[in-house]
């Protein structure tokens, strides 16, 4: 029997899913991310399929939305979170939960924070060597081992995630980065270079790489940079979008929503739903 796991935007809805689900007599786990992460996210909730059609008829309810449950190999530090005098980040709402387009074995999320990042990514970015920064959206994307985190001034996109204790950590190491280098930016240089991307190879895998040139570019590395760059929309790759190669369609487009190399205005003009 399969099992569910939900979290939410935050912990009154979480408690209202709760009682529910005791008052139907149905059973559920709950998985809480405080202390260490209770900044960054609302308790999830493990439940069966009766559990989850529940839960999706109730109309007044907001889920984050539904991954299949696999158990964390993690605990959750038993410590609490550092404070920052002056928090740039706020604290973090898991919006969007959902597997992986190209990995259904981990989950991908987008999550809101009350704060704004805008004016720390130059800073970030000094700092960062691996990480890479377009001023003009501005978006600063970057790897944690395997798992693609891309950061909008109010936003957060994790692609690859291991499973929802993991995506805490994961936005918990971004509030402490975050608020480090903003109280250390004194003596940071804050940088608005470009580097070299490495993410780029993350489209690249994904697209069919036979080099057709239907897309203009010459070959399809070229392609691939000037996706992540924003200099052409990914919906450009007429052997995936139209042609053959379909199938490749959801792992391109979830990459590049990843990378940042979506941003929200294109997904609208463009008509991409982001869910
Ligand atoms: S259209 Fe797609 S497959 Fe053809 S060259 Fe461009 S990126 Fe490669």
């Amino acid at each position: 029997m399969t099992r569910w796991l939900t979290t939410f935007p935050d912990s009154q809805a979480f408690e209202m899913a709760l009682k529910g689900l005791e008052q139907a007599a149905l059973a559920a786990e709950v998985i809480r991310p405080e202390p260490k992460y209770r900044l960054v996210g609302a308790p999830a909730l493990v439940v069966d399929d009766e559990g989850r059609d529940f839960l999706g008829e109730k109309r007044d309810l907001t889920c984050s939305g539904w991954v299949e449950y696999r158990p964390t190999e993690r605990p959750v530090p038993d410590e609490e979170p550092p404070i920052f005098s002056e928090d740039v980040f706020g604290r973090a709402a898991i919006m969007v939960l959902a597997p992986c387009v190209a990995d259904e074995t981990r989950i991908r999320l987008i999550a809101h924070i009350t704060g704004d990042m805008a004016e720390v990514f130059p800073y970030l970015n000094a700092v960062m060597e691996t990480a890479s920064y377009i001023k003009s959206a501005p978006v600063l994307t970057f790897m944690d081992g395997y798992r693609m985190i891309s950061l909008s001034p109010r936003r957060i996109t994790v692609a690859r995630a291991d499973e929802i204790v993991d995506a805490w950590r994961v936005l918990e190491m971004i509030r402490y980065q975050v608020n480090r280098v903003w109280q250390q930016r004194a003596t940071i240089q804050p940088s608005d270079a470009l580097r070299q991307r490495p993410p780029a190879l993350e489209i690249l895998k994904r697209l069919p790489r036979t080099n057709c040139r239907a897309c203009g570019e010459p070959t399809c590395t070229a392609f691939a940079c000037k996706v992540y760059e924003g200099a052409s929309s990914i919906e450009q790759c007429k052997a995936v979008f139209g042609g053959k190669y379909g199938y490749l369609k959801e792992a391109l487009l979830e990459v590049c929503r990843g990378l940042g190399a979506i941003t929200e205005k294109d997904s609208v003009k463009k008509g991409i739903k982001e869910e």
